[in-house]
């Protein structure tokens, strides 16, 4: 019993870490810095953080919210987004049914490929939200952690022609969006959705897309302006591939 709560809370942890890890992938791929060795900074001041302010909740917490140096105020934000990460993550590994007696080679590469698919929506949608742009250089992370997952599933003896389909959809969009360089969101739009397809599968896209559509309908309904589609379709991709590992895996 101890044990098992051990087994979840760690997962609860490297959650949070990701989460945190996450939000600052967000704020510094767009600006190209480094997102693994660069050490932290406080945005404001500048000054480096020390090892003791770069532990996820708990530092925020100890430092009342404000930067160590300038007191600048710490955006409650962060603290929110590793506390859900936390939470999500666990969510994720309960969906696949994962407990400390069923932990496997097939449930730990099924934990490896989601959660690096979970991270590249989060990161994708995370910079469409602050940028409104798509991320190719994380698309292109995910397409590449994909095609390791499509190499094992083609070892275990699964058929993979209809993902090579997609792939190669994928490439020549993302060629032809290079080349015309017109009307970029439109080839932005195709790669995400092919990205999800390819990364998830057909139906946890098309529920995403139905759930997305129905919200831009709804938003505009009220509000007369269109929400932030992409931002939308990301996040509930990694909500539906949670609902739908809960619905399929035993
Ligand atoms: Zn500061």
């Amino acid at each position: 019993m101890i044990a098992e709560v051990v087994f979840y809370i760690a997962f609860y942890i490297i959650g949070v870490v990701l989460g945190s890890f996450f939000t600052l992938a967000i704020y510094r791929i767009p600006l190209k810095q480094d997102i693994l060795y660069k050490r932290s900074y406080c945005p404001k001041c500048g000054n480096k953080l020390k090892s003791k302010d770069l532990i996820p909740i708990l530092s925020y917490l100890f430092l009342k919210g404000k930067c160590r140096y300038c007191n600048e105020k710490i955006s409650a934000r962060y603290i929110i987004i590793e506390f859900f990460s936390g939470l999500f993550y666990l969510l994720f590994v309960l969906s696949l049914k994962i407990d400390i007696f069923s932990f496997n080679v097939i449930k730990i590469v099924q934990l490896i490929y989601g959660t690096l698919i979970i991270s590249s929506f989060f990161i994708i949608g995370g910079i469409e939200k602050e940028t409104k742009q798509l991320s190719t250089g994380t698309v292109i992370f995910g397409i590449i952690a994909n095609i390791f997952y499509m190499i094992y599933l083609y070892i275990l003896g699964n058929n993979i022609y209809r993902y090579i389909i997609y792939l190669i959809i994928i490439v020549t969009i993302y060629i032809l969006g290079k080349i015309l360089n017109t009307q970029r969101k439109i080839y932005d739009i195709s790669i995400l959705i092919l990205f999800s397809i390819i990364a998830t599968n057909e139906i946890i896209f098309i529920m995403s897309t139905i759930v997305t559509l129905f919200m831009c309908f709804i938003s505009y309904f009220l509000h007369k302006k269109i929400i932030n589609y992409m931002f939308y379709f990301s996040f509930l991709n990694i909500l539906f591939i949670i609902v739908f590992n809960f619905v399929t895996i035993m």
